[in-house]
């Protein structure tokens, strides 16, 4: 079957190799270039990990999605999923944290406690604060993000299909499986699969209360000298505080990137086509929470700091609606991209009708598990 995709991000091109795959024939429709660098999906890496707090569904979705990427990377010929295993720290009594750590044990994982001296022998970059906990999980890594898109649009005009690039998408018919680009195309197929991000609510106005964007910031920065090499393919690492209501993450230097930090501080609406100059207050959050979790952290230089998106919906689902023979599809609110692989093969079956939707919807709800 034919099927018409919207967006180049992470979802609409591993749906499109998942459908490749399958013998059908995904046509991709993207307003910018393919990958684009203001998607969601578009930065050096993003954290792969089975830490789900009391969401069983989506941690069980996670180790699934591993052996997804292996099938995608043999497609591909390059492995972009670094696996460098997660630190989680947080108070003990913290039940996100002891969720989390119930749903690994669920899931046959395994998870190491260490004390404050195992941790400075192991990792000596990280602090443990007084009076909490850290974890080593060794399922866990970093995906390569923007070099996945690179590759996955060249693998997919390698097989022939085409990706229309600078074409927005102005309108859809969903029950025709239609739409119309703003140069005055119109394109029908089989199926349509929107995967538009953050701009989903410009063509669905029924779905901008329930699709909200997020303006997040991130910051690469060089560490001291001393913890250089501490962090070359170190562990992610994940600090979390309910009561004090944070969350913030690191990703390791890995081939050529340098280490991240970002937080989970929502900073709801905003235009993702707008200015994306990060402000600095939101640096400054991020490095006060880093200075919680890393040894000799006012030694850290940032080297450069960048606007993203999420789209959030109210509860962190992820969100699938079918309207005739189109699929709404949005996988964010910040932990989308670790599903991608497994997204697109899932994705690809409710297209093609071979997984109701109601128990696809349930899936990507993370409740199928739960
Ligand atoms: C700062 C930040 C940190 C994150 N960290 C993590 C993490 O550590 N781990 C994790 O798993 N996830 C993470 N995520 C989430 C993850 O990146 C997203 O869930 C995922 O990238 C969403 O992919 P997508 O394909 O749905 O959307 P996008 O990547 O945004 O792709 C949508 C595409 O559609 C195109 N498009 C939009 N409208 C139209 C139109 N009308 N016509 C044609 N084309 C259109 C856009 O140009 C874009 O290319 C993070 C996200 C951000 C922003």
């Amino acid at each position: 079957m034919r099927v018409l995709i919207v967006g180049a991000g992470i979802l609409g091109l591993s749906t499109a190799w998942a459908l490749v795959r399958a013998g059908h024939e995904p046509v991709v429709v993207e307003r910018g270039r393919a990958p684009d660098p203001r998607a969601s999906s578009f930065d050096r890496h993003r954290v792969i990990r089975v830490t789900y707090g009391a969401e069983h569904g989506y941690a069980a979705m996670a180790l699934e999605a591993f052996s997804a990427w292996e099938r995608l990377f043999a497609d591909l010929g390059r492995n972009h999923l670094v696996q460098t295993g997660q630190i989680l720290l947080g108070p003990r009594e913290e039940p996100w944290i002891r969720d989390s750590l119930a749903s690994l044990a669920r899931l046959g994982l395994t998870f190491e406690p260490l004390d404050g001296g195992a941790l400075r022998r192991r990792f000596p970059h990280i602090n443990l604060p007084k009076g909490q906990g850290a974890w080593f999980i060794p399922k866990a890594g970093a995906l390569l993000a923007d070099r996945i898109c690179t590759d996955l649009s060249a693998w997919l005009v390698q097989q022939g299909i085409t990706i229309l690039e600078g074409a927005e998408v102005v309108a859809v018919e969903p029950e025709q499986a239609r739409l119309r680009t703003a140069d005055g195309r119109t394109l029908e197929a089989d199926a349509l699969l929107v995967a538009a991000g953050v701009w989903t609510g410009r063509l669905f106005a029924e779905f901008r209360e329930r699709l909200q964007p997020s303006r997040q910031t991130v910051v690469y920065v060089r560490p001291p000298a001393p913890m250089a090499a501490a962090w070359e393919e170190g562990p992610v690492i994940l600090a979390k505080d309910g009561r004090e209501g944070f969350l913030f993450y690191a990703l390791p230097a890995t081939r050529g990137a340098a280490p991240k930090f970002g937080d989970h501080n929502l900073a709801v609406g905003g235009d993702p086509d707008g200015e994306r100059t990060p402000q600095e207050e939101a640096i400054a959050s991020i490095l006060a929470l880093a200075r919680r979790v890393l040894v000799d952290a006012e030694g850290y230089a940032v080297l450069e700091a960048r606007t993203c998106f999420y789209t959030v919906t109210a509860d962190e689902r992820f969100f699938a609606r079918k309207l005739g023979r189109t699929l709404v599809v949005s996988a964010c609110s910040g932990h989308g991209f670790k599903f991608g692989a497994l997204l697109g093969e899932r994705t690809a079956q409710a297209l093609s009708g071979t997984l109701a939707f109601e128990a696809y919807r349930a899936w990507i709800e993370g409740r199928a598990l739960a």
